[in-house]
């Protein structure tokens, strides 16, 4: 009878659990160790609740601008286990979704609880054993195969299990430290930027803006949501998980350039042209897309009164608010941690596991799925999946080496 832990009863590790617990039935023994009281906390708060639990990735070209890091993992994961297996898994098991616009798809309920239900009933009917409140403090290859847990509050303190599989989520690596593994330093991603001289915009939103942080690649368009304490919406938190490591070494300090309606030059020069042929003051006729507060604000940065009629603005100024409109410049000031939503970039390097199992290159029958690998993505649903699917992957591994042996 094989013996199977899993460390963190998080998205990935009761995902797995599940999937492990349907090809290996009764005839394995199946631990998932949980420091929280309960399983899934994180899971129950996703998505504001609601649970964006997948995307049907209808707009991703290229997998790498959904997952800055881990794209290559993940392609393989996405073989084994694709979006669209994943929707069909979910609604087989009794969750029914919803796609929305955006692409996002959340249970037809809304309520993150729906999912987090289904993965404690399938537990359940598969004899899985959750143990709550129990840190897994150390992970000890055993001397003939398999390896010695021990685990906080438990006796006896170290257990032998047959294969491990660490879903401990983002961030948690202190455990990993006695196995050499390599790991990527964690930091934050998915977070807002804090811009001083901002909050009097508060409230308003582009609709498609474009941001890009001066000297470096990184660059993001999408909506922008101006905060009291700078900027979030999707554009914002897109930069910052692409620019994540980058603005972490610099330590949050760096100048965005932003363009507030992501139009060409030549568009924006036909629009001031035209209005430059109106009667109208330049306060009350601008581009569509902006609000009239955010376009008093641009005026303002032009020195451009607003009182002051189309016809008789200068060459000048025309170019300098067109200047304006394409690349305005705001130093950045510090990050602030966005409630919603938040994943770890960093963890376990891809490179320390093998793609096609997920198993430790250098230690046999330890897995890895999850926010533990060095694998995140942009807002969306594309964290919960990259969990479905590393999860399924390692439920396979496993369940094939049983059958092997
Ligand atoms: C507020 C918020 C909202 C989010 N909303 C979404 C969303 O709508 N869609 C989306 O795709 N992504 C979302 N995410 C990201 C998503 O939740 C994570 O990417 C996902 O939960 C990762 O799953 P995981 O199982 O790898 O890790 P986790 O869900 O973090 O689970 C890891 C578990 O391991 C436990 N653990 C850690 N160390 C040990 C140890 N030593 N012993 C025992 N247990 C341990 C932890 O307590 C935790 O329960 C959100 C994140 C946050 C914070």
């Amino acid at each position: 009878m094989a013996s199977i832990a899993i460390i963190g009863a998080g998205a990935a590790g009761c995902f797995c659990a599940v999937q492990l617990s349907r090809h290996l039935g009764k005839s394995s023994r199946i631990c998932v160790f949980e420091t929280q009281k309960r399983p899934m906390a994180k899971l129950a708060i996703t998505g504001g609740g609601r649970c964006n639990i997948t995307n049907s990735f209808r707009e991703i070209n290229d997998i790498r601008t959904a997952y800055p890091r881990g794209s290559r993992l993940l392609k393989s994961a996405f073989a084994a286990f694709s979006p669209q297996q994943c929707r069909q898994w979910w609604e087989e098991n009794g969750v029914e979704l919803v796609e929305q616009d955006d692409c996002c798809i959340f249970p037809k309920s809304q309520n993150a609880m729906e999912v987090v239900d289904c993965l404690l009933q399938g537990m359940k009917r598969g004899g899985v054993q959750l143990f709550c409140g129990a840190k897994v403090l150390s992970i000890k290859a055993d001397s003939d195969s398999g390896y010695l847990l021990e685990t906080a509050g438990k006796t006896p303190a170290a257990e032998h299990f047959d294969y491990v599989v660490v879903t401990t989520g983002g961030g948690a690596i202190g455990l990993l430290k006695e196995l050499e593994l390599p790991i990527q330093k964690p930091v934050p991603s998915l977070f807002t930027l804090r811009i001083e001289g901002l909050g009097h915009l508060m409230g308003n939103i582009l609709d498609n803006a474009s941001l890009s942080l001066e000297g470096s690649k990184f660059r993001s368009q999408g909506i922008l949501l101006f905060t009291d304490w700078g900027i979030s919406g999707p554009a914002c938190l897109k930069l910052s998980s692409y620019a994540a490591r980058y603005l972490n070494e610099n330590s949050y300090k760096a100048t965005i350039q932003l363009n507030y309606l992501s139009r060409s030059e030549e568009e924006l020069r036909a629009f001031v042209n035209k209005a430059r042929c109106s009667h109208k003051q330049t306060g009350s006729l601008h581009p569509e897309g902006l609000s009239d507060k955010v376009w008093r604000h641009i005026l303002g940065r032009c020195s451009i009164n607003e009182q002051q009629p189309w016809a008789e603005l200068g060459n000048k100024s025309c170019n300098r608010l067109i200047n304006t409109l394409l690349c305005d410049s705001y130093p950045i000031s510090g990050r602030a941690a966005f409630k919603s939503e938040f994943v770890t970039a960093g963890g376990v390097e891809c490179s320390a596991v093998k793609a096609g199992t997920l198993e430790a290159k250098n230690l046999p029958r330890l897995y890895f799925a999850g926010e533990v690998l060095d694998i995140d993505g942009i807002t969306g649903g594309f964290n919960l999946q990259a969990a479905w699917s590393t999860a399924f992957v390692v439920a396979q591994s496993i369940c094939s080496a049983e059958k092997n042996t």
